[in-house]
């Protein structure tokens, strides 16, 4: 009996990871070289205290040795459909044919043993050093954090091109270290403003509050999809104001669990493709803004959204319900992603809007405008 049962609900996990592991990011990709995508590479930044989280040599399963640390921030969810409850959604394994890598994975398995292990940074000048060489009307700027000095200077001495305004929002960013390193575990993870990319994870064990969108929003044959509240209202809105105009803004994915997220990462580094190229479109576990449930890709992950009449209208509408196209074009150095133009997140109308009108990325908008 019992173990008829455990049978049973092994089965209902597995048809979930299958269904969901088509729904990922991508099924069209190109080979960027995520050497191209650090502004600087750089190995040797000044870094205060930037010994500890810096081996992501095994970061795809364990990257931060604070990971594990912040459970009392996770909120109890009662609907959540985390594949691991018995509420999962067990709509049966839709079997899409768009998907690249849609074989499942048995385990999570290969250390990714040739990512770029970070070196510590050699501390080669003191912050009082530094702060004597910033021009003063930079250490004047809200967002100019003198911890930070000695880690600005040196990443201007390697960027002599940029300005010291540019320098200081980009080591704010993290941007002076290689990705996956000098990782921070997010402790406010149900801020709509939250920040999740590769140098800020949510905590392992984190579940947002989840509400499944109807099925006439969600495109087919991707099974149940499901956002926060804010979120999935205000797709809603998006998707019933642009039908009006004979446009059909489906949802072609949304939250992913940490396990599913893992799991993708490892197969596409199994499919034979590099580490750089999968880290190019592909989070790994817990860096992935889809794990927030603010989060959606719409009609469909590939380029060829673009040319939709969908594309062409929210590109320069969703803002007014609340959401950014995430990864714009050309600023693959910044968020770390290449260009996604079917990806959107939930920042609430208000803070949306600013972003656009901002021309920035939100990592840019973050570091200068949303006080840590
Ligand atoms: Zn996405």
């Amino acid at each position: 009996m019992k173990k008829a049962a455990l049978f049973l609900s092994l089965l209902v996990v597995i048809a979930f990871i299958s269904y969901q592991l088509v729904a990922d990011d991508i099924t069209v990709y190109s080979s960027i070289d995520i050497s191209d995508i650090n502004p600087s590479n750089t190995k040797n930044t000044a870094y205060p205290q930037g010994t500890a989280d810096v081996d992501n040599s095994d970061s795809y399963s364990e990257p931060v040795t604070t990971a594990t640390s912040t459970p009392a921030h996770t909120p109890t969810p009662t609907s959540a459909p985390e594949p691991s409850s018995t509420s999962v959604p067990v709509t049966p394994s839709p079997s899409p044919t768009s998907g690249l890598d849609s074989e499942p994975v048995s385990s999570p398995s290969p250390s990714p043993e040739d990512a770029v292990a970070a070196e510590p940074p050699a501390n080669n000048i003191s912050r009082e050093e530094a702060l004597n060489v910033i021009p003063l009307e930079y250490q004047q700027l809200n967002y100019f954090y003198p911890d930070n000095a000695a880690r600005y200077v040196g990443y201007k001495n390697m960027n002599p091109d940029f300005d010291y305004e540019k320098v200081i929002v980009y080591v704010n960013i993290g941007l002076d270290l290689p990705f996956y390193t000098n990782i921070n575990t997010i402790t406010e993870t149900n801020r709509i403003d939250v920040l999740v990319n590769k140098y800020n994870k949510l905590p392992d064990n984190f579940v947002p509050q989840l509400e499944q969108l109807p099925d006439l929003l969600c495109a087919p044959g991707m099974g149940n999809q499901y956002l926060r509240k804010e979120a999935k209202e205000a797709f809603e809105k998006m998707h019933y104001d642009a039908k009006t105009l004979g446009l059909n803004i489906t949802a072609y994915g949304t939250y992913r669990s940490i396990e599913l997220q893992h799991n993708i990462w490892n197969s596409k580094v199994q499919s034979g493709r590099t580490i750089a190229d999968v880290d190019s479109l592909n989070s790994r576990g817990g860096h992935s803004e889809h794990h927030t449930g603010l989060a959606v890709d719409v009609i469909r992950n590939n380029y060829t959204v673009e040319d939709s009449a969908e594309f062409k209208w929210y590109k320069d509408n969703a803002h007014h319900y609340g959401f950014i196209i995430r990864y714009p074009n050309g600023k693959e150095n910044i968020t770390g992603y290449a260009y996604e133009p079917w990806h959107l997140r939930y920042l609430g109308p208000e803070l949306a809007t600013e972003v656009y009108n901002s021309g920035l990325t939100f990592e840019e908008y973050y570091a200068k405008m949303i006080v840590k």
